[in-house]
This record gives C-alpha cells, structure tokens and sequence, in this order.
C-alpha cells in the first residue's frame, strides 16, 4: 500500500464552557478555535483521519515537512514513520500535541486495512471501562458539589476535580466534596500544573487527608527533582507525565526514578497510538498504572487496549451537565466499533465535518 494523498481540512471548533482555569491569574482554557483534519489517502482505496489542534499551524507543518515525506511511504508502516516524524521533530521542534496526528492517521488505515477496530489491532484486553466525570472549573464550592451530584445521578462511579488553582480553596473544596459524597465514591484531583512545590506539597497532604485517589501534575514537568522532592513530603500517589515532550523517552525517567505512582499516556500528547502504548508497556514492566489521559474515540480504545490502566476521563462541562455520548449509564466506555478509530460512525450521526464530504465514503 502507498500513501497517494495528504490533506488537511480546517474546522472551527468550540471551546468549553465553563473553561479550564487551572491556575490563579491565567485566563484558562480557549473560547473557539481552529482544528483541522488530517487526510491521509492511499492507493488500496483506504482513507485514514485523524484530527489536529491548532489547525493553522499544523497545516503550516504538513505543507512544509510532512506532505513530501509521507506521500509515496507505506502506510503500514508505522514505527518507521513514528521515527520520521520524531527525526524531522529535531528540525521543526513540532509542537508536542501534533506529533501524534500522523500517528493516528496511519492507524486508522492499518485497522481499516485489517477490517478491525483499532484497539482489536493494538491488542485488545477489555471491552469496557468505567469513566470518570473529569470536570472544567465551575464557579463556587457549591457549583462543583452540586455537579458532583449530577454526575453521579447519571452513572459515573468517579469524580477528577480541574479545580480553582488555589491550593487552600481547592483543598477546602476537597474536604467539602469527600464530605458531601461519602467515603466510598474515589475521587481524583488535577493540578494542570498549578502550583510551586511549597504549594503543591500542602494541597497534596490536604487532598490526601480526603482520600483522594490520586494527584496529577500538580507542578510543571520540567524537573523530575523538584518531583521527588515533592514525592519525599506527601502520601498521596502521584500521576505524572502527561505534558512532557518525547512520549515513552521522557516518561521512562518519571518511571526509573521512583517519582510517579503512575504514568499519564495519551495518543494526543504522548506521540499517538504508538507512542502511548510504548508508555503503557514501559509502565507494565515496573507494574505501574499507565492511565489514560483524555477523552474520545482515540482514548476509548487505548482504554480497551492498556491492561495497566484503570479509568477512561469523560471530560463535563456546563450545568446542567450532560453525560459524555461514549459513556454509558452505567458509566462505563465501551470498545469503539471501528473498523478503524470509527470517526465515520459518529460523523454518521452528527455530520461529516465541513471539507471532509468527498473522503468519506
Ligand atoms: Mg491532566
């Protein structure tokens, strides 16, 4: 097979509402923006998608170093491309959330290819995993207790707070929101690397009296040091490696140094399918966690291809909140039908994106 075609297809996207704060003094996450969709073409008929953030600039980067490196390669195969793409990083220093989009692309074709859903062709493990309600910044104590309530209501087993980025108003909401659903419901916390470690060594020991279950990225990921020392001083695991560049090559010294209780792996941040099942393995080999960091059709099926993982994140926003279309009522993620990551079934219900109309078949 022979990649014949390579295209990106811009798409204006919304943002979330409430937003991410994550910290005092930033304005958070985006209103709308500009995505785009990768289109990968092939000589066997086969089409691959995968989707990009930041679509301007990732268009700048097909058209200047992708486009001529792809076409003609075989789409099959993917860890020799995996390295191109990680060789031509070098040059470019890509932008850590768009050097998995080819990477996804190309295992949308490989799982097409195979007639298989793309977790079957990873190597699948479960069907279906539980989801937790991993929520935006909402306005108050009150606000975050009362959509605790209706996430709850709507079968999620689990809550992960994206909280105010103000370490003793967020531990107040912790030991508030422990209060208010008992002990029995876990909860988790994500810092977004909010906090210097003065700061970060004080939520964690509160969130810890809370029975949190577990405490991510509460500082930046430039220093694995400033970790241990933060590791030295609380109980609480700690789930790292989510932001850091280089997927596994980065994830190995969060392992190899004691510092993380479990690794972050995503396709969107970690280097795509490929590069996140690297991380999961290299987890496996200390019998860490690997967990799954995101939502959507991609994170579903790491979910059901990544024995060391425990949760799917089912991002909420809004109040009323929905529940997340994947997520069922239950609250569990089921494995995507595929064939493929599966983009075509849900475009089949809510539309094929704008542009995209004359590769969907
Ligand atoms: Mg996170």
């Amino acid at each position: 097979m022979k990649i014949t075609n390579v295209d990106v297809v811009l798409e204006e996207r919304p943002g979330f509402s409430p937003s991410f704060v994550w910290r005092k003094n930033l304005p958070g996450s985006d209103g709308s923006s500009t995505g785009a969709w990768l289109v990968i073409e092939t000589d066997a008929g086969i089409t691959g998608f995968a989707s990009a953030p930041r679509g301007v600039i990732f268009k700048d980067y097909v058209d200047r170093r992708f486009r001529s490196e792809f076409i003609g390669q075989d789409p099959l195969m993917r860890e020799y491309l995996w390295e191109r793409v990680w060789e031509l990083d070098r040059i470019e220093r890509f932008a850590p959330n768009m050097t998995h989009v080819f990477d996804v692309a190309l295992w949308d074709i490989g799982a097409k290819a195979a007639n298989l859903p793309v977790y079957k062709l990873l190597g699948g493990y479960r069907d279906s995993l539980p989801a937790y309600a991993s929520t935006v910044t909402y306005s108050s104590i009150e606000e975050f207790l009362d959509i605790a309530d209706q996430a709850l209501a709507l079968g999620y087993p689990a809550i992960k707070l994206h909280a105010f980025g103000d370490a003793k108003k967020d531990a107040l909401l912790g030991e508030k929101l422990r209060a208010h659903v008992g002990d029995d419901v876990p909860l988790m916390y994500d810092g977004s690397a909010g906090f210097d470690l003065e700061d970060a060594v004080y939520l964690g020991n509160a969130l810890y009296d809370s029975g949190f279950a577990w405490y991510e990225e509460p500082m930046r990921e430039f220093s694995i040091t400033a970790y241990k020392w933060l590791g030295q001083r609380v109980k609480i695991p700690l789930l790292l490696g989510e932001v850091t560049d280089g997927a596994h090559m980065s994830a190995g010294d969060f392992a190899a140094t004691g510092v993380a209780t479990s690794l972050r792996t995503s396709t969107f941040l970690r280097g795509g399918f490929t590069g996140a099942m690297r991380i999961a393995h290299l987890a496996d080999a200390y019998h860490l966690r690997a967990e799954v960091h995101g939502m959507g059709l991609e994170s579903a099926h790491l979910c059901m291809a990544i024995k060391n993982t425990t949760y799917y994140e089912s991002l909420i926003w809004g109040n009323p909140m929905k529940r997340e279309a994947l997520v069922d009522a239950q609250g569990n993620v089921h494995g995507p039908k595929g064939p493929g990551v599966g983009y075509e079934t849900i475009w089949a219900q809510s539309g094929v994106p704008k542009g995209l109309e004359k590769y969907v078949k």
